[in-house]
C-alpha cells in the first residue's frame, strides 16, 4: 500500500520521504512480494517458478531480459490481443512508447491502473522537494512545456502513447487546455504566446530533457517576431486553427499590448542571445530541465542562454518506472543524484567491473545471476546497470542505464546517472562509450571556445564503408554571438579533432597509432538546425518530442543520411599530433638503449658490441630528425 499525503502539504511529504528512505530494504522486500504473490500464475512467470511465489525461487530462477527477450509477449498481446495475464493479473490500461532514441530502438512498456497510482505517487514526493528546497516557486507561474502527440490504437486494441501523453490525457481536468493539443508546432507556439505574454508572473521555466528547452529556444528565434505581432495587436496568427490552442491564448491575449510587444522585440533584437531567458522572463529563479546522462553535454548551451540560472535536474524516470528524486534540485548539474524510491518498483543492479565496457555483462551469463545485488546491498563507488521488476508485467527487465552509487539518504542508495549501456562506437576491439565520447568531446571544445563558439548538440557513428574504418562526428557549432557563422579554421579544427582522439582511451590509441587498424576520426560541421531536422526524422518514426534525446551513435542510414546532407565542412584529424607522441617514445627507448650499450662497452670493451652501438647511434640520430 502506498501511503496518501496532499502534496501541497510539504511537512507531511517530507515525514514520508524520511520514512521510505530509512526502511527502504524492506519495502523493496514488501514490494517484491507483492509483485510475485499476485502474479506468480501468469503465463510468464509460471514458466520458471511454476506458480509458486517464492523470493528465493524468483531471485534463482527468473531470467534476466532484455526488451527483445520479452517483445514476443508484448506482441502477442499489443497486436494479437491475447488478454493481459500472459505477463500481469492486472488489466494493461495502455502501452506506453518509450523513445528508445538513446538505446537505438522504439519499446512498448505495458502500463496499468496501479502502475498510474504509483507515478502520482512519486510526483507528489516530488513536489514535497520542489516546495522545499526550490523557494519562490509558488509566488509565481511555471511555464512547463509538455507537447503531446496523438493516440496510435494497436491491432489488438490497446492505446498507445507515451508516457506524458497518458499522464495527461488520463488526468485532462488537471492540465491547461493548450497542452492537449496534438499539434506540435500549434501548441508550442501557444505555450510560448501565454507564456510571453504573463512574462512578469513567471518564476520557472522547464521541459522535461535538456534537449527539448534547446529546440524551444530555437522554435522562439525562429517565431518571435510573429509572437511580438500577435501581442502588439491582441490577435494570434491565422494558422493557428486547432480550438484548444485559440481558446486558451484568447483567454489570456485579450487586447493590444504594445508596451509588451516592444519590449520584447528590444530583447530579442539584442546582437547576442545571451541571457536571453532571463530577459524575457525577468523574475525567473529555475530552469527545470533532466541535465544528466547525455543530457549534461547541453549544459554549456543552457548556461549560454538562461544567463547561467540555476538548472534543476529533478528526476530519474522512464516508461517502464519511476526511480529516482534529486533531493539536493540546486546542486550543480555536474553532481546530481538520484535517491531510489523504494516503494515504485523491485530493484536490482548487475555490478560493472570496469564500466568502460558495459556490454560485458551478457544476458544469457548463466553467471550472471550470482552477481546481482538488490538495493539495499548496492556499494558507494560502484558502476551498476540497473534491472527493474515491476507491478506491470517487467521482470528483472535490463533497463540498459548505467548509474553510480554516490551516497546514500538515510538507508536508500543516491545513484548519479553515468551512461546508456548499449551506446558505444567501436571499429575494432575498441569500444568508447557515450561518456567517453562526451568527455572527449568537452576537451576538444576547449580550442573552440576562447573563439566565440559552443557545440549545440552532436552526435556520432562508426564508418566502416572505408578501410580503415573511422569514427565520424557531426557537431552542429553555435556562436555566442548573433554575428554571420566565419569560416572555420582549418588547423584549430583538425586539433580538435587530435584532442578528441588523444582523450579517448588507451585500446583506441593503440589500434589508431600502432597497427592503424583505425583511421583519423572525422569532424563533420553541420548547418544550423540540422539536430533539429534529426529530431523531427525520429518524431515522425513515433518518437516523442518530451522524450527525446539526440542518439549519440546513429545507426539509422536514414538519419546519417539526414545529417551527411547538411554537412558544410569536415575535418580530420591532424596526423603528426600523434606520430609526434610515438616519435617521442622511440627517441626515449633509443636512448636508454644507447646508454645502456654505452655502459656494458664501458665495462667489457667488446667488438661486437661496438658494431650495436653503431647501429643504435645510426637509428638515434634518424629518430631524432
Ligand atoms: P523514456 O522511456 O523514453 O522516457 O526514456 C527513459 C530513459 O531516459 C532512461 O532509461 C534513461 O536512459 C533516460 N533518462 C531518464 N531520466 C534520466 C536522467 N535523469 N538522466 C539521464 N538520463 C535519463
Amino acid at each position: 500500500m502506498l501511503p496518501t499525503f496532499d502534496p501541497r502539504d510539504t511537512e507531511a511529504g517530507s515525514r514520508i520521504l524520511e520514512d521510505i528512505t530509512s526502511n527502504a530494504g524492506h519495502i523493496q522486500e514488501q514490494v517484491l512480494e507483492e509483485i510475485l504473490t499476485k502474479n506468480a500464475s501468469t503465463d510468464y512467470l509460471k514458466g520458471f517458478l511454476n506458480g509458486y511465489s517464492d523470493k528465493e525461487l524468483f531471485k534463482n530462477k527468473v531470467p534476466v531480459v532484455d526488451y527483445e527477450d520479452i517483445k514476443i509477449y508484448i506482441d502477442r498481446i499489443a497486436l494479437d490481443g491475447e488478454p493481459s495475464q500472459i505477463l500481469t493479473n492486472d488489466s494493461i490500461t495502455e502501452l506506453l512508447i518509450s523513445s528508445g532514441t538513446s538505446g537505438g530502438k522504439q519499446k512498448w512498456i505495458p502500463k496499468t491502473a496501479e502502475e498510474g497510482e504509483r507515478r502520482a505517487f512519486f510526483f507528489c514526493l516530488l513536489a514535497t522537494v520542489q516546495n522545499r528546497y526550490l523557494h519562490g516557486l509558488n509566488d509565481g507561474k511555471v511555464l512547463f512545456f509538455v507537447l503531446i502527440s496523438p493516440d496510435i490504437h494497436t491491432p489488438g486494441g490497446l492505446v498507445l502513447r507515451t508516457t506524458t501523453a497518458s499522464e495527461i490525457k488520463n488526468r485532462k481536468d488537471r492540465y491547461p487546455q493548450v497542452i492537449l493539443c496534438e499539434d506540435t508546432n500549434q501548441s508550442l507556439y501557444s505555450q510560448l504566446l501565454c507564456g510571453l505574454v504573463q512574462r512578469d508572473a513567471i518564476a520557472s521555466i522547464g521541459t522535461f530533457f535538456a534537449s527539448g528547452l534547446l529546440r524551444i529556444i530555437k522554435f522562439f528565434e525562429e517565431h518571435w517576431q510573429e509572437m511580438s505581432s500577435n501581442i502588439r495587436t491582441g490577435q494570434m496568427s491565422d494558422w493557428i486553427t486547432d480550438p484548444k490552442c485559440k481558446r486558451a491564448v484568447s483567454l489570456i491575449l485579450s487586447k493590444q499590448m504594445p508596451d509588451l510587444a516592444d519590449s520584447i522585440d528590444l530583447v530579442c533584437q539584442e546582437k547576442s542571445w545571451e541571457g536571453i531567458i532571463k530577459k524575457i522572463w525577468p523574475r525567473i529563479k529555475y530552469v527545470q530541465a533532466i541535465i544528466t546522462g547525455s543530457m549534461a553535454q547541453y549544459i554549456p548551451a543552457l548556461e549560454f542562454y538562461t544567463g547561467r540560472l540555476p538548472i534543476v535536474s529533478r528526476v530519474y524516470v522512464s516508461s517502464e518506472a519511476c526511480f529516482g528524486i534529486n533531493l539536493k534540485p540546486l546542486c550543480s548539474p555536474y553532481d546530481v543524484s538520484y535517491t531510489f524510491i523504494p516503494n515504485m518498483a523491485y530493484y536490482e543492479f548487475i555490478p560493472i567491473g570496469n564500466h568502460q565496457d558495459p556490454n560485458c555483462t551478457n544476458s544469457k551469463d548463466a553467471r550472471l545471476k550470482d552477481h546481482i545485488v538488490d538495493l539495499a546491498n548496492v556499494k558507494i563507488g560502484q558502476h551498476y546497470e540497473l534491472l527493474v521488476t515491476t507491478c506491470t508485467g517487467l521482470y528483472r527487465y535490463r533497463m540498459g542505464d548505467v548509474l553510480l552509487v554516490t551516497g546514500f539518504h538515510n538507508i536508500t542508495p543516491q545513484f548519479k546517472f553515468v551512461q546508456r549501456r548499449n551506446v558505444v562506437l567501436s571499429i575494432d576491439t575498441d569500444k568508447t562509450t557515450e561518456q567517453d565520447l562526451q568527455n572527449a568531446v568537452t576537451i576538444a571544445m576547449h580550442i573552440l571556445e576562447p573563439l566565440g563558439f559552443f557545440l549545440l548538440d552532436y552526435s556520432s557513428y562508426a564508418d566502416t564503408s572505408s578501410i580503415p574504418g573511422h569514427y565520424v562526428l557531426f557537431w552542429e557549432l553555435q556562436l555566442r554571438s548573433n554575428d554571420d557563422f566565419p569560416v572555420l579554421d582549418q588547423v584549430k579544427m583538425e586539433k580538435c579533432c587530435s584532442l578528441v582522439e588523444q582523450s579517448l582511451d588507451l585500446q583506441y590509441k593503440m589500434l589508431r597509432n600502432q597497427s592503424n587498424t583505425i583511421g583519423p576520426l572525422e569532424v563533420r560541421v553541420v548547418k544550423q538546425g540540422s539536430f533539429n531536422v534529426l529530431m523531427d526524422f525520429y518524431v515522425s518514426q513515433g518518437t516523442s518530442l518530451n522524450q527525446y534525446k539526440t542518439p549519440k551513435n546513429i545507426k539509422s542510414e536514414k538519419a546519417i543520411e539526414i545529417l551527411d546532407s547538411r554537412v558544410v565542412e569536415n575535418f580530420t584529424a591532424e596526423k603528426c599530433l600523434i606520430k609526434t607522441r610515438s616519435l617521442w617514445s622511440s627517441r626515449i627507448f633509443l636512448h636508454i638503449s644507447s646508454l645502456v650499450i654505452y655502459l656494458v662497452l664501458q665495462c667489457r670493451n667488446v667488438k661486437v658490441l661496438h658494431h650495436c652501438m653503431d647501429v643504435f647511434v645510426f637509428y638515434y640520430f634518424s629518430a631524432c630528425l
